[in-house]
């Protein structure tokens, strides 16, 4: 394979060691990451796409032009059978499909289980069960302040400023969006945006999420950017974005020479499976982060994709090699048409137990649930307080043994709260419920 900066004045981020300005973040890329063995990915897209040159393979316009959006043309890189396609067509009169070339080549064509495949290719049991959950879980519609502007908590605001993405996750939170066709807020709105920004000196951190906002040109971007950071209490700005992972190339150097005179800025991404932590993909957060752009990860625990300690163990540590820090889990939320990729919560809490304590700190990202009805975000951890008084606590650690935990002196607890049935709440006796033997071991130790 060639290396995507080989041969396209597009794609520029790593051109000569002698070009970078020294880095503190990290050591350069070795020949060895830029010239990646062959994967399944890079014989896939020879065999998918013989014709399509390194330069325009590399070029994010053409594949963002280039995107796969009917089942008819879909069909021609992925076998379907004449039933499913006539049965997807009918899921994509609802809600369309929209791949990049890149993102298609990683996808085993062979294997209907792919985690790729169920967060790009339409399913029907979107439209199957579609009465299920909400159209805007969280009633950002209504809270909006201004039209694209959620100002839910105290310091910082949700900025929409577009509903097109490179890629349509089917997961999407906003799928409610894509039956309004590609949108982009215009000047008018997004100056009523920054106004409000403006007149509320509370807001200091702006999350530009989307729709995602790389998908306006680096020149549009730049100018909500500097209008931003001309507002002297706006500290900080994120990006929320899944290019690093559906389109990597968009991410070239023009972008990060841009984000770099605006900073401080953070990227917030969004991997959710190991196999999406491509050498295309590592370069393009190397890129951010030697502009001083900090990238951290928000990911959606996914049925079938993602739902178990040994697949997110998996990423969470691909995404450190890649110098990403897993941020958020999101627990799916209730968005119609997202059914049959949705997991109990539970599942969320145990995927933490097995990532907390057994790999490192960095790499266990926080459980959020984002409740219905603008409820905001709460975030869930396993139990490991067994139990408490003012002199001491019952902790577990992650491999469930019992230890005591002495308070400093002088410290109060608060009353138990009453139960409506006036007894008051108490701490249930602990158990173990691991299963693995652990439990004749259990010890509490002074
Ligand atoms: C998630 C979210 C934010 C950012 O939340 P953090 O917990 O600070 O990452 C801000 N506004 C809205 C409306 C959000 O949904």
């Amino acid at each position: 394979m060639n290396s995507p900066r080989s041969d396209s004045s597009l794609s520029c981020g790593l051109a000569s060691s002698a070009d970078q300005p020294p880095s503190f973040f990290s050591r350069p890329f070795t020949e060895a990451e830029e010239e990646p063995p062959s994967t399944g990915a890079t014989a896939r897209r020879k065999k998918l796409f013989p014709l399509v040159s390194d330069l325009d393979w590399n070029n994010w316009k053409w594949q963002f032009r280039n995107r796969i959006t009917s089942i008819e043309e879909l069909s021609h890189y992925l076998p379907l059978s004449a039933k499913d396609q006539s049965r997807l067509k009918l899921v994509t009169t609802k809600y369309p499909l929209a791949v990049t070339p890149y993102y298609l080549s990683l996808i085993d064509p062979l294997d209907p289980e792919d985690p790729i495949r169920k967060q790009s290719i339409p399913s029907f049991q979107e439209v199957a069960l579609a009465g299920m959950g909400f159209e805007d879980p969280l009633d950002e519609a209504r809270e909006s302040v201004v039209p694209g502007l959620v100002h839910r908590y105290p310091d910082r605001v949700l900025m929409v400023l577009t509903d097109i993405c490179a890629m349509l996750c089917r997961h999407c939170t906003r799928k409610r969006e894509w039956r309004h066709g590609g949108w982009v807020r215009d000047e008018a709105q997004v100056e009523a945006m920054l106004g409000y920004i403006r007149a509320h000196k509370e807001v200091r951190d702006v999350v530009i999420s989307g729709g995602d906002p790389l998908t306006l040109s680096t020149r549009r971007l730049e100018q909500v950017i500097s209008a931003l950071r001309a507002i002297a209490h706006v500290e900080i700005i994120r990006l929320g974005t899944r290019f690093p992972v559906v389109l990597p190339q968009r991410v070239d150097q023009e972008l990060c020479d841009m984000l770099s005179r605006y900073g401080p800025i953070w990227v917030n991404t969004h991997f959710n499976h190991a196999r999406e932590v491509t050498p295309e993909a590592m370069q393009s957060c190397d890129r951010l982060l030697r502009a001083g752009v900090p990238v951290n990860n928000q990911s959606v625990l996914l049925k079938g994709i993602n739902d178990s300690v040994a697949v997110m163990k998996a990423l969470c540590q691909a995404l450190l090699r890649a110098k990403v820090r897993p941020y958020y889990l999101y627990q799916c939320d209730e968005v119609q048409g997202t059914e049959h990729l949705r997991t109990s919560v539970e599942t969320g809490i145990k995927i933490l137990e097995g990532l907390r304590g057994h790999t490192s700190g960095l790499g266990v990202p926080t459980f959020v649930v984002d409740l219905p009805h603008g409820g905001g975000k709460v975030s869930l951890q396993p139990e490991y307080v067994v139990s408490q008084t003012e002199e001491e606590l019952v902790l577990r650690n992650y491999q469930g043994y019992l230890y005591r935990y002495r308070n400093p002196r002088g410290v109060t607890l608060p009353k138990p709260k009453a139960k409506p049935n006036g007894t008051t709440a108490r701490v249930e006796p602990f158990r173990l419920s691991r299963g693995d033997g652990n439990e004749d071991r259990a010890i509490i130790r002074p």
